[in-house]
């Protein structure tokens, strides 16, 4: 039983690496958080060596006792924090919620529509090479081209052409809100469920920060590691009862073996931390963070150099800037801002003339840096910082002082002090 660094220093050596790149960077990836002590405390604890396949209190293995305390803690939590009545913990990720979702409610070959790739939707929402993709005949809604808003008229429209039996509403990349409502009409006129997939937002609906969809979708899915802070891994809600048992039936004993009972105590930490006054307060500064970004980049200055914010602005934790009219690509803005150290993701805008690879967009996010502690003056200046690294002007005396500010605010909100 030897510390890491003494039985592992090749890996110990690596974490340390990570540690300080996180601390020493600004991380403006959308879909990522910092986890709190707390959290890691209980997902590196002697759980991970309990097998209980099953669900509380009904365990194909013994001593489950506190696995079914723990367990029983993170679904009541869930349940309370989004207010649905049945939940499933276990899945190990947004991926697997997906997946086990779809099982529980179609069977291969059905249809389903869900948001394009390529307009901002998620991979296991239908795209070619994935599951959903591969396992489901597809049809894809998309952005209208002037407003860069859902077009409902076309999921309206394909709806009734194609008939699918699972409409899904969600986006890893769109920075506004889904109206529910109205993906509920249309599901219900055409006789579909609908599958709402909250992963990237369910910290701002947890904090009372964006309509919850829970009482419109059949089935709610969420990663736990994104806005919401907690460890990485999935979670499933439904208020129907006749769901929630054929959605246990799809994860267990249908997609997944044992549980990681680590990571759903991790889940309880991380709900009962979403449910406190502090976190409405992040949650708060997140939203602050996004439009003061979007604001800056979206100001005049920005348009002589091609840089624009998709639909203007944002109504929530990220904004996505569109290079289409600038000399400079998705991957040279995201090297120039790595170079500085921020890091972000390029990101496919929709229509984008650039390759997959390269890309005409940034999609910038803020639920990191406000765990961090960033207040708003904080947000204008790393909105400065970025305005400065995307404009024609910028060259090696720029980068330098940007670097700098960088690092003046990254000494000035110091992450995982205690590490
Ligand atoms: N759903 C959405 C909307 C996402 O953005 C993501 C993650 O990027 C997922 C699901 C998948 O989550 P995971 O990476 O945990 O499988």
């Amino acid at each position: 039983n030897e510390s890491l660094a003494s039985y592992d220093p090749e890996v110990h050596a690596a974490i340390r690496a990570e540690l300080d790149r996180q601390q020493s960077t600004l991380e403006l990836i959308a879909s990522e958080n910092f986890a709190p002590v707390a959290v890691m405390e209980a997902q590196g604890s002697v759980l991970t060596n309990k097998y209980a396949e099953g669900y509380p209190g009904r365990r194909y293995y013994g001593g489950c006792e506190h696995v079914d305390t723990i367990e029983q803690l993170a679904i009541s939590r869930v349940k309370e924090l989004f207010g649905a009545e049945h939940a499933n913990v276990q899945p190990h990720s947004g991926a697997q919620a997906n997946a086990a979702t779809m099982a529980a409610l179609l069977q291969p070959g059905d249809t389903i529509l869900g948001l394009d790739l390529a307009h901002g939707g998620h991979l296991t929402h239908g795209m070619r090479l994935n599951f959903s993709g591969k396992l489901y005949n597809v049809a894809a809604y998309h952005v209208d081209d002037t407003t860069y808003r859902v077009d409902m008229e076309e999921v309206q429209r394909l709806a009734v052409e194609h008939r699918p039996k699972l409409i899904v509403a969600g986006w890893s990349a769109y920075p506004r809100h889904l109206d529910f409502a109205h993906f509920r009409k249309i599901a219900d006129e055409v006789d579909a469920y609908l599958m709402v997939d909250m992963a990237h937002f369910a910290g701002l609906v947890a904090a009372g920060q964006h309509p919850n969809p829970t009482p419109f979708a059949d089935v709610v899915t969420t990663t736990t590691h994104k806005t919401l802070g907690g460890p990485r891994g999935g979670v499933i809600l439904t208020n129907h009862a006749d769901l929630a048992k054929k959605l246990n039936s799809a994860v267990f004993p249908g997609q997944q073996g044992g549980p990681l009972e680590h990571v759903i105590a991790a889940k309880a930490v991380g709900f009962n931390m979403a449910a406190s006054p502090e976190f409405r307060d992040r949650q708060i500064r997140t939203l602050l963070g996004a439009s003061i970004i979007a604001d800056r980049l979206a100001a005049p200055g920005m348009a002589e150099a091609g840089v624009s914010v998709l639909t203007g602005g944002t109504e929530v934790h990220l904004v996505l800037v569109d290079l289409r009219e600038s000399e400079l690509n998705g991957q040279e803005a995201e090297n120039r801002l790595h170079s500085i150290g921020l890091t972000v993701n390029r990101n496919a805008v929709p229509f984008d003339p650039r390759p997959p690879m390269v890309t005409s967009g940034l999609r910038i996010g803020t639920p990191a840096l406000a765990t961090r502690g960033f207040t708003e003056q904080d947000f204008a200046e790393v909105g400065d910082i970025i305005a400065g690294s995307l404009v024609p002007a910028f060259d090696d005396k720029v980068a330098n002082r940007l670097r700098d500010r960088v690092i003046n605010l990254a000494a000035a909100r110091p992450l995982y002090p205690e590490l």
